[in-house]
Formats: structure tokens, C-alpha cells, sequence
């Protein structure tokens, strides 16, 4: 095991062309833990000037360095190089993640380091399997079509997953060919600039990977606006979606956005009532809620609901918050004390909306940003607690008798990213699947994930499909090449 006292961080730098730099400017910002609210390091502060060199370092790399023509599969073998390394030193990035985040080191441990270590086997494997076709067009011609890289891949993530997200937007984009210029979060730069490092070890040419840390009206604006940016991948909030597609329309650069949620979690009276507890409770408080597809609005059908909240509520208040580092904590502290101030505004909303706290709603100790785990009963689902995404460990429960009108409320939400249901009954189950506009379906379970399985949103949650075949489609493009056959 690697203790909080073997970690020496570093003042983390940007990665641009392969070497690490202070920025233009020479200005830095502060990494605090969460947990502590202890500054961890500095950070050099990337701004336009610094976008401005790592986008030309990755066209250059595009369209000049070795990345683009060396053979696929060498490609998908530096890929698994990376993974090889992430995998040595994983307690080392999962114990970063939690300083750096706050979340639990039994979640870096068991869910994102798997998760990213699985996510790099996986595009590893399709580096040499992206292939074009032969089409039987009409006439004297040969026509077949290749899948080539997009080029200069901008990506912009959050600070909920850091490095996983990184794995998600980084693994494929590399493993189609492209270059990419990427922005994590101010908040939780420190894994992905430890991914950068690793990247180098691995063999990774210099300039395919940039790493601009900095501020999002900053760095990340500039990204998107980037005139020689063909690409731009992002996941966060909507608010800031929209501003992302105004500045992607200046050269018209491909974009794919995944963004927020308000996912209904569905019981029914059939289902197995201590799994779908077990299930609303990981739902909501994994990761302390920050999870875009959480099942914050939790319906269950009124002849269990006594039955159901008074063992859901149970189990919450006897769950372990505290110390992210200690083995047995179940939840951490929320990343920031911004998160912290929104998360308590929205249980201030939900008391004055008049619904019904049921245990938890207000933070837990007095340093760190802790915030109990909270569930609001007798929601009604135009609540504002029901309605906007709080990004937080509270749940609203709303009690339903009527499948259509419960399924008719569930839909109501400008968002669409997942949606779960708990039933024994396998007709009613793939009924709500079909019913329920969601890009992602839970059966008896919730947060299931797999390289393999797409994962995106309908509605305003967002559009493209990162993970999966799907992935691929993001990061290439088609060319048609016709051969004239005939005299
Ligand atoms: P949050 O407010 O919860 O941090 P955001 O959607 O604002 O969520 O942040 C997600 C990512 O988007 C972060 O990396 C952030 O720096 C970046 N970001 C924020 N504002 C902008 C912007 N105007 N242009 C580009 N990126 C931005």
C-alpha cells in the first residue's frame, strides 16, 4: 500500500510537445484537498498563449510526426504501454485521485483505476481494427472508403472523474491517430499531469499528448475557439456546453458534449426490495453524488414507499463519511467549497419547496467539505431539487401508483443521460427500457460501466457516444475514394 507520506507532489507544470513548461504568463493556482482544504501544490496556469503552443505542437505532430503513419498496431502498443504503466503504479494515481478530489480511496481504488486501466486495454485492442469498406456502387468504378483520423483534438473534462474521464476522451482520440490538447479541471489537475509523465515513459511521440491545466474562461475557452482545433470533446455542465458550441461554430469544429442529468431511479413493489435500497444508495452517494448520471430523482411506487424510505434512511445515516484516505470511509468530501456552498443552497431550496428532510442536510464536521448524505421525501417531481441538477449526495423521493403518469413525470426533465428500474416483472422492465428516454438503461442494478458500452445522453444531456464502437465514430472521419474501371 502507498501511504499519504510515500506521495511527493510536485508543482505540476503543462506538458506541451513533449517537454514539461511554466506558462507564458508564469502566473500559477493553488491545488487544495478537499478533505483538509490544505493547499496540495501549484499548478502552472495555462492561458491562450499556452493553447497557442500546444495546438501548434499537436498539428505539427499531426501532420508531421511519426504518430499518424506509424503502423496502427505500433500504435495500439504504445497504448498498452501506457496501460502496463498506469496498472504498476495505480495505488500510487488512485491515493492522488482521492487527495486531489476528495472521494473515497475504496472508489479510486476499486471504480476508477479499474475503470481507466480497462478503458486503455480496450481502445489499445481497436488501434489496428479500424478499418473502411468496399462499396458496390453503380457503374465502372471501384469505391471504398478509409477511416482517418479528425486531426487536432481538443478535450475539455471535470473534475469528478479526473483521470478517468482523461482515459475516456484520451484512449480512443489516440488510438484513431489524432493529436490532442487537453484541459483538465483547475480543480483536480494532478492525475492527468501524472498521465502525461506516464505517457512519456511509454514511448508516446512528443506533441501527440498536451497537457494545458488552467482556468475554464481561460484555457479552455481558447481551446474551443481554436482556429486549428478540428475537434472539440467535452464533459461538464450545460451552461457551459452552450458556451462551448458558440465558440466551436467559429471554424465549425466537430463537437461532442456530454453533460448533466437528473436520472430517475424507478422501484417497484416487485422488485427486491434490499437490492434496490442497496442500488438508490449507490445511486445517489457514489462518488459524494458528483456523478452526471446519479439517480437523483428516486420514484418508488406508493404500497412500498413507508416500507422502502424507512430502510433507505437508515442505511444513509449510518454511512461513514469522513477521511477519503481511511479504507472504511464509504463517502468523502464534496471537491470544492464552491460545490460545497451550491450542494447546501439546493437542501436550503428543497426545506423551503416543502419537502420532507428525512435525515442528513447539512454538512458533517467542521473542516473539510463534507456534506451529509441527504434524502428529501415527499418530493414533487417540479420541484427545483427535482428539477436541476444539484451534483451532490441528495436524493428526492417522489411516491407513484400510476406507471404511465410515473413514467410521464420520469420523461419530463430536460435532461435524458440514464434512468434505472427495480423489478422482478421482465415485461415491465423492458417496457420502461423502451419507454424511458435515457442513453443509458439500468435493470436492478445502477452505475454498471464498460469500455465496451456506449454511454451518452438524449435531450439536453448532450450528444455523441463516448466509449464503446461508438467512441470511434468521434474521433474519425470518412473519406470515399472513387477508381475509375472503365475505358
Ligand atoms: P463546474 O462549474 O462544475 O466546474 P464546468 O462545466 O464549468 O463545471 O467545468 C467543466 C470543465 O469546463 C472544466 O475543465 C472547466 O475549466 C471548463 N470550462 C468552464 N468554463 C469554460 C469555458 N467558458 N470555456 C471552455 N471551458 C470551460
Amino acid at each position: 500500500m502507498v501511504s499519504k507520506e510515500d506521495i511527493q507532489i510536485k508543482p505540476g507544470k503543462l506538458f506541451i510537445n513533449g517537454k514539461w513548461v511554466d506558462s507564458v504568463s508564469g502566473k500559477t493556482f493553488d491545488v487544495l484537498n478537499p478533505a483538509t482544504e490544505e493547499v496540495l501544490t501549484s499548478v502552472a496556469e495555462g492561458d491562450k498563449a499556452d493553447i497557442d503552443l500546444a495546438v501548434s505542437a499537436a498539428r505539427k505532430a499531426f501532420e508531421k510526426g511519426p504518430w499518424k503513419k506509424m503502423d496502427a498496431r505500433e500504435r495500439g502498443k504504445i497504448l498498452l504501454k501506457i496501460m502496463e504503466l498506469i496498472e504498476k503504479n495505480k495505488d500510487e494515481l488512485a491515493l492522488l485521485e482521492t487527495m486531489d478530489n476528495g472521494k473515497p480511496i475504496s472508489e479510486t481504488t476499486n471504480a476508477d483505476l479499474p475503470l481507466v486501466i480497462d478503458c486503455l486495454l480496450y481502445y489499445a485492442g481497436w488501434a489496428d481494427k479500424i478499418h473502411g469498406e468496399t462499396i458496390p456502387v453503380r457503374g465502372e468504378y471501384f469505391n471504398y472508403t478509409t477511416r482517418e483520423p479528425v486531426g487536432v483534438v481538443g478535450q475539455i473534462v471535470p473534475w469528478n472523474f479526473p483521470l478517468l474521464m482523461a482515459a475516456w476522451k484520451i484512449a480512443p482520440a489516440l488510438a484513431c491517430g489524432n493529436t490532442v490538447v487537453f484541459k483538465p479541471a483547475e480543480q483536480t489537475p494532478l492525475t492527468v499531469l501524472r498521465l502525461g509523465e506516464i505517457c512519456q515513459e511509454a514511448g508516446l511521440p512528443d506533441g501527440v499528448l498536451n497537457i494545458v491545466p488552467g482556468y475554464g474562461p481561460t484555457a479552455g475557452a481558447a481551446l474551443a475557439e481554436h482556429m486549428d482545433v478540428d475537434k472539440i470533446a467535452f464533459t461538464g455542465e450545460n451552461a457551459t456546453g452552450q458556451i462551448i458550441m458558440r465558440a466551436a461554430s467559429k471554424n465549425l469544429k466537430r463537437i461532442s458534449l456530454e453533460l448533466g442529468g437528473k436520472s430517475p431511479n424507478i422501484v417497484f413493489a416487485d422488485s427486491d426490495i434490499d437490492s434496490a435500497v442497496a442500488g438508490a444508495m449507490t445511486g445517489i452517494f457514489f462518488n459524494q453524488g458528483e456523478v452526471c448520471c446519479a439517480g437523483s430523482r428516486l420514484f418508488i411506487e406508493k404500497s412500498i414507499h413507508d416500507e422502502f424510505v424507512e430502510k433507505l434512511s437508515d442505511k444513509t445515516a449510518g454511512m461513514r463519511v469522513g477521511d477519503p484516505v481511511d479504507a472504511d470511509t464509504q463517502m468523502g468530501a464534496q471537491v470544492s467549497k464552491e460545490q460545497f456552498d451550491k450542494i447546501l443552497g439546493y437542501i436550503d431550496a428543497g426545506k423551503q419547496e416543502g419537502a420532507k428532510l428525512v435525515t442528513g442536510g447539512e454538512r458533517c464536521g467542521e473542516r473539510g467539505y463534507f456534506i451529509k448524505p441527504t434524502i428529501f421525501d415527499a418530493v414533487d417531481n417540479n420541484m427545483k431539487i427535482a428539477r436541476e441538477e444539484i451534483f451532490g449526495p441528495v436524493v428526492s423521493t417522489i411516491s407513484f401508483d400510476d406507471i404511465d403518469e410515473m413514467v410521464r413525470q420520469s420523461n419530463l426533465s430536460i435532461f435524458g443521460l440514464a434512468a434505472a428500474v427495480w423489478t422482478k416483472d421482465i415485461k415491465k422492465a423492458h417496457r420502461l427500457a423502451r419507454d424511458l428516454k435515457a442513453g443509458t438503461i439500468w435493470i436492478n442494478t445502477y452505475n454498471a460501466f464498460d469500455a465496451a458500452s456506449p454511454f451518452g445522453g438524449f435531450k439536453q444531456s448532450g450528444f455523441g457516444r463516448e466509449l464503446g464502437v461508438h467512441a470511434l465514430e468521434l474521433y474519425t472521419q470518412v473519406k470515399s475514394v472513387w477508381i475509375n474501371l472503365g475505358s
